[in-house]
């Protein structure tokens, strides 16, 4: 399959990779919006958030878990931190592999542009 995350976690490119356990990994995004910014995917290829269904709920809660540990990790729980899933063209997907973005470092504007 073409996609460019399923490549990251068949290291078949590289990837600044942080944490990986067997349905999630970790790596840093290449090209941060934020002092820290790291992807949260799962192992699983799903293309967008249209496509999660009820058994895929045990696997979104550990990305949501695996962002709150990390911020912990990173020392950013207190001053906070923003995650993010983009689906589709209004929210300007353009990697269709499921994604949490988990960005920290520097304060976020609300509504976000
Ligand atoms: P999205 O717009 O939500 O689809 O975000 C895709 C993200 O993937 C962007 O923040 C890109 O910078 C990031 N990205 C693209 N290629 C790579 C790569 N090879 N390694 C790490 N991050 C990447
Ligand atoms: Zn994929």
């Amino acid at each position: 399959m073409d996609c460019l995350f399923c490549k990251i976690i068949n290291r078949e490119i590289p990837a600044s990779i942080i944490h990986e356990t067997d349905n999630i990994l970790v790596f840093d995004d290449i090209n941060p919006q934020a002092p820290i910014h790291k992807l949260i995917i799962p192992k699983e290829h799903i293309s967008t958030l249209n496509d999660i269904n009820e058994g895929h709920k045990i696997l979104l809660g550990e990305m949501l878990l695996t962002a709150s540990e990390l911020a912990k990790k990173l020392g950013v729980s207190e001053p906070g931190y923003r995650t993010i899933f983009n689906c589709n063209k209004d929210a300007g997907q353009i990697v269709f592999h499921v994604h949490m973005h988990f960005l920290a470092g520097r304060t976020f504007n609300w509504p976000p542009g």
